[in-house]
């Protein structure tokens, strides 16, 4: 399989040719490019860190509500100041994770 480019949106497609009309922007085959290998490679390899920074965001999601839940049962106050730490060091990945994304979007490294 190889990858394509609409050099008019710059949407990546995978297929074995380019497909007919670019499915983001209309533009046609002609308007695509072949995607250098190393290119791909490093396509690839920005998806799957990707794909491990928002599964780690969801995971970060998931330790905000316990701690939460913590914060709310306020057993006592040694409790609830770990609970705090949590939350805020699970909302601090995530502002970084987002603003990680964000980078490899501008460089145009997201597919
Ligand atoms: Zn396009």
């Amino acid at each position: 399989m190889s990858m394509w480019r609409c050099s008019v949106c710059g949407l990546i497609y995978e297929g074995e040719e380019a497909p007919d009309v670019c499915p983001k922007c209309g533009a046609g085959k002609d308007k695509f490019e072949k995607v250098a290998e190393d290119k791909e490679t490093l396509i690839n390899r920005s998806r799957f860190s990707n794909g491990l920074h928002m599964e780690l965001y969801g995971m970060m999601t998931k330790i905000v509500e316990l701690a939460q839940k913590g914060i709310d049962d306020n057993l006592d106050p040694a409790c609830v100041k770990i609970f705090n730490e949590e939350k805020e060091a699970a909302l601090m990945f995530q502002r970084k994770i987002m603003a990680e994304l964000q980078t490899h979007m501008n460089k145009s490294k997201w597919g």
